[in-house]
């Protein structure tokens, strides 16, 4: 809490004294209007220091407050705005590397040649694609389908954290190296981090993170289909433990 809160909270309590005097001024009494005051002034703060995006409740609204957003470079260049597409109550969530051509001509996310491996490897493992909730790292296409910069991701990633908040899922798929080192933050290789489970926190809420190959690498190196295999098994396997 800052200084100004808690002298805020100090003085009021003190004028409380003053007004009701010490018979009035028990414990509870003291205890009720403290956490009155604080959320009170949480909510003061919420309002004052945070954009409007950051408080909504749903995925409608914040799609609408983002959807033109410009503040890196790839909001200049891009045709659509990609926010993510599925189940908002899902709990399992694929989460790319960022818009391609397809992608940034409809608006949505995965729908092109590797869209469609997506959608096969998620068959394989027992999941309708509209079961599952699908975005990226970056919402917006980098130019000639160029990885996205750390400061891109950076920048774009509280949107991504906002909306894993309000999805809630019980397990992340990273789909490439990319996705996995800008929502983990790790400098690591994807053969490193392939088998692992990750712990995410975002502001408080607490779910799994596991990576595998991206599709449009899949389509270029067939032969790492088989490790894709073993690895999405892996994560079906950790999807029906914590879902079961
Ligand atoms: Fe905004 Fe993300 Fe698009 Fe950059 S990529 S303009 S941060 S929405
Ligand atoms: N590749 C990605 O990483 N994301 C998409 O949405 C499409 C292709």
């Amino acid at each position: 809490m800052s200084k100004n809160l808690k002298d805020e909270l100090i003085q009021s309590l003190i004028d409380q004294k003053e007004i009701f005097g010490d018979v009035l001024f028990e414990e509870n009494i003291i205890k009720t209007r403290k956490t009155e005051i604080i959320k009170n002034s949480d909510a003061m703060k919420d309002s004052l220091f945070k954009e409007d995006w950051e408080l909504t409740e749903n995925l409608e609204d914040l799609n609408r407050l983002i959807c033109k957003c410009k503040k890196c470079p790839l909001g200049e260049t891009r045709n659509k705005f990609v926010f993510g597409t599925g189940n908002p109550d899902a709990d399992a969530m694929c989460i790319g590397e960022g818009p391609g051509a397809d992608e940034d001509a409809q608006g949505l996310p995965f729908v092109g040649r590797a869209g469609r491996l997506l959608t096969d490897i998620l068959k394989a493992i027992k999941f309708e694609r509209e079961e599952v909730y699908i975005a990226n790292v970056v919402k917006c296409r980098p130019p000639g389908n160029r990885t996205p910069l750390p400061i891109e991701m950076d920048t774009c990633l509280p949107y991504l954290k906002k909306q894993i908040e309000l999805i809630k899922p019980k397990v992340i798929l990273c789909l490439g190296l990319t996705a996995a080192q800008g929502l983990l933050k790790k400098r690591d290789s994807l053969t490193n981090m392939r088998g692992n489970v990750f712990d995410f926190d975002s502001d408080g809420f607490k779910t799994k993170v596991m990576v595998t190959y991206h599709p449009a690498a899949l389509l270029r190196n067939p032969n790492w289909k088989r490790g894709c295999w073993e690895d999405v098994q892996k994560f079906r396997k950790l999807y029906d433990e914590l879902t079961n």
